[in-house]
């Protein structure tokens, strides 16, 4: 090898462009490990994903909110985010926040947005708020991670969030009533479980998590949490989520949940 160097200027000089080029991809590469993690949040103009930003912002995250209209999230731009438009269920909607985030790594995605309409009985079930539901709950996630999961393979963090419910509990259901909602969530836990199995060998952590009965516009003013606890809580689950925690089904306070 020496000798060829020696003998072979133009082979010493390749040599060295790769030395140089392999200490500067090595230094780019520790500047990138430096950097903040990247978390994508959808639904974060209010309730939970608008408490998530602000708190994954204020502790030096780079935070994208997401949002259905992001010239009326005020309170989402006041934060130090970056305000993407997402609509779940508007594949070009989709596609449009992909095109803008190419080639750019997340580390966590958030699939936080929801609906929740009260429907108590049989007889209230309209079969198009239904599937409006399903649209929103289970294919919006599923179209969102889809989207996105050539930016999150190349991101370190490796995590994907699906905000579920106790509502999407097939074992806990034993009172009925919100058709449309618990089967929406109980198909995300599944979406959770098929992500964890075919991406867990890739190094990835799907955890669906319940984050309890919160004072959102969706939980009402009598539900026994505030945001800010509810999501402190649930990122510190999230913080210490393990190989083993993946497609896991969790409360806010880190307690498995039946499915
Ligand atoms: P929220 O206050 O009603 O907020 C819902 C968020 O989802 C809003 O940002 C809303 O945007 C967004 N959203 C709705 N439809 C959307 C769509 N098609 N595309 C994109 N974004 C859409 O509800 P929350 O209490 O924060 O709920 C957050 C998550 O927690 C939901 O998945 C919910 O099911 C779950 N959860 C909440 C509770 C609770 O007690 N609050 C309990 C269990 C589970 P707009 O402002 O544009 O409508």
């Amino acid at each position: 090898m020496s000798l060829n160097l020696i003998a072979h200027p133009s082979v010493f000089c390749a040599a060295l462009l790769s030395l140089v080029s392999f200490a500067v991809s090595a230094d780019s590469h520790e500047t990138s490990a430096a950097k903040a993690s990247t978390v994508l949040i959808t639904g974060a103009n209010r309730g939970l994903g608008l408490e998530f930003a602000r708190q994954y912002a204020a502790d030096g995250w780079q935070v994208i909110g997401t949002a259905r209209s992001p010239e009326r999230a005020d309170e989402l731009n006041a934060l130090d985010v970056e305000v993407l438009q997402l609509d779940v269920t508007n594949q070009a909607s989709v596609d449009a926040l992909a095109g803008a985030l190419a080639n750019r790594p997340l580390d966590m995605l958030i699939n936080n947005a929801g609906i929740f309409p009260r429907v108590r009985k049989l007889e209230e079930v309209s079969i198009d708020d239904y599937l409006r539901t399903l649209d929103v709950n289970t294919a919006g996630p599923m179209r969102v991670t889809m989207a996105l999961i050539s930016n999150l393979r190349a991101g370190a963090g490796k995590k994907i969030i699906n905000i579920t419910s106790g509502l999407g509990s097939i074992a806990g259901n034993t009172r009925g009533t919100y058709y449309g909602y618990r089967e929406s969530k109980a198909a995300l836990n599944m979406f959770t479980r098929t992500l964890a199995a075919e991406l867990g060998p890739e190094g990835f952590i799907a955890l669906a998590i319940h984050p309890g009965w919160v004072a959102t516009d969706m939980g009402g003013p009598n539900a026994n949490l505030q945001p800010p606890e509810s999501v402190s809580a649930m990122r510190r689950v999230i913080d210490r989520l393990r190989a083993e925690d993946n497609g896991t089904y969790k409360s806010y306070q880190g307690e498995p949940v039946d499915w």
